[in-house]
């Protein structure tokens, strides 16, 4: 009987010491619990002692001292029981508050947005009636309060056209349960206000994936499309009036001609005729006479020239930029010749442009290095860079430089600044540059210093094969 008992204590005090060990691992780290297992082992093997001590005759257990010690380590594998239950309910309580606040600050996040955008937020059902709608949405439809819109639909507060639209995008996107994103709705209201709303809608999910309807949000974009339109009418406008000035400059520049060649021509009959009957000071009037007449003839042929890019410009082609060189260096070798000018270019590549007025770029820049190019023998080089949408040219020179403060000047019509004295010229040989450039898709500009050089870049969009460059509808 003593035997027994010995062997259930020794049982129960190992049981709670390995119970105690496997607790710290559920309930964290503890010191108690390590002694605890520490002594209960120790209980166990002092048990074990006595039980030996019994079965070798040495000592006999005493029953009633053997009870008391399995009283007790029952009463410990209780205790340590209850206790261990103890501590995982306080971690469950724990667990749940840090749950519960954790969704309540996702609840708040959620509702900060929801309540305090100023656009239209909407829940619908599947039959598109309002489950949920928030402030601003509230205050869209003109109503006193969330509640009130619920269980309503499109139907009650936009025309019978509308509702249908929205009725039916909606019905789309629980069929196909794909998002309708960004569109935009013109939407009429009964009382007749007309507003713009960019709209993106979605299916509504429920925790098994069942569509239950869908939720959207809209923004009143109304201001937004009347400057779209303001910009686009401006525009419209400007192409108009780009257009009328075009036309007038063709036929002005184009009539003008007319009278201007009948005025050179009598000047001239004139000098021939009577010019031995004039004295020194009307021979120089009529020299002046002849030489604006000529003057004005060039700036007439400029000007034609310039508006002719659009309205004459050929279709786009593949273009070989070093036979553009080339064509343009020959066009002024006697002007180079005379200056003993070195002109040269790296290789260049193909693109798709304009052949001739590829040419008559090129031509007017390297024209404008030899003209501007001071004292020194001119050295004019071209180069070309492969951008990303664009090719980059430039034509770098070592004349007598820009001040940065006409570079964007010098780019407009009859601007120059040099006087006719100094070097002869029209002031539209860069504003005719700019055009053809515009008409590429490119941009034109230049990088100078007085008394250092100027270096004119301009660059060619790639896509303009790609692209139709339409030419003006009015004819020569
Ligand atoms: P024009 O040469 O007939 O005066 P442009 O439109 O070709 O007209 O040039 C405008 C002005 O820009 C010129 O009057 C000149 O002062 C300046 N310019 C143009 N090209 C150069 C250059 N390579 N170096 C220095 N100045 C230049």
């Amino acid at each position: 009987m003593n035997a027994f008992i010995l062997v259930l204590s020794i049982g129960v005090q190992f049981a709670t010491a390995l119970y105690a060990l496997t607790l710290i691992r559920s309930t964290g780290k503890s010191i108690g619990w390590v002694l605890l297992a520490a002594a209960l082992t120790l209980m166990g093997i002092r048990r074990c002692i006595t039980l030996y001590n019994q079965w070798s005759g040495f000592r006999h257990a005493h029953l009633q001292t053997e009870l008391v010690a399995l009283f007790i380590s029952v009463l410990m594998f209780v205790g340590i029981l209850f206790i261990a239950s103890t501590i995982r309910k306080l971690r469950h309580v724990e667990e749940i508050t840090r749950l519960n606040q954790q969704l309540e600050r996702e609840r708040g996040i959620l509702n900060t947005l929801v309540e305090r955008m100023p656009d239209a937020i909407y829940f619908k059902d599947r039959a598109s009636r309002f489950v949920r709608v928030n402030p601003g949405a509230c205050r869209i439809f003109g109503a006193s309060d969330p509640e009130s819109v619920v269980g309503k639909s499109d139907a009650d507060f936009f025309r019978a056209g509308e509702a249908a639209e929205y009725l039916a995008d909606e019905q789309r996107v629980m069929e196909t349960d794909q998002p309708l994103i960004g569109k935009e709705e013109h939407e009429c209201w009964q009382d007749g206000e007309m507003h713009w709303v960019l709209t993106t809608k979605m299916p509504w999910h429920d925790q098994h994936g069942n569509t239950v309807g869908t939720f959207g949000i809209s923004r009143d974009i109304t201001d937004l499309k009347a400057v779209e339109e303001a910009l686009e009418n401006a525009n419209e406008e400007l192409r108009r009036s780009n257009v009328d000035l075009e036309h007038f400059a063709y036929v002005a520049s184009h009539d003008l001609q007319e009278p201007l060649r009948a005025v050179t021509g009598y000047c001239q009959l004139l000098e021939r005729g009577v010019g031995d009957k004039l004295s020194a000071k009307e021979k120089s009037f009529l020299r002046g006479a002849i030489e604006g007449a000529t003057r004005m003839h060039g700036m007439i042929e400029d000007l034609l020239e310039y508006s002719r890019v659009h309205r004459k410009g050929e279709a786009m082609g593949v273009t070989d930029m070093n036979a553009v060189f080339e064509q343009a260096k020959a066009s002024i070798s006697a002007a180079a010749e005379s200056a003993h000018a070195d002109i040269t270019a790296d290789p260049l590549p193909k693109i798709t442009a304009d052949e001739k007025q590829m040419v008559r770029l090129l031509q007017n820049l390297l024209g404008n290095a030899l003209k501007y190019r001071g004292t020194k023998c001119p050295e004019i080089h071209v180069s070309a860079e492969d951008g990303a949408d664009t090719w980059d040219f430039s034509v770098a020179d070592n004349g007598i430089g820009i001040d940065p403060k006409f570079h964007e000047k010098i780019f407009l019509l009859f601007q120059r600044l040099h006087s006719r004295a100094q070097v002869e010229g029209t002031g539209l040989g860069l504003a005719i540059c700019k055009r053809i450039v515009d008409r590429h898709g490119g941009r034109i500009w230049v990088e100078s210093q007085p008394d250092e050089g100027a270096t004119f870049h301009f660059t060619i969009q790639k896509s303009l094969g790609k692209t139709t460059h339409a030419r003006m509808p009015v004819d020569a």
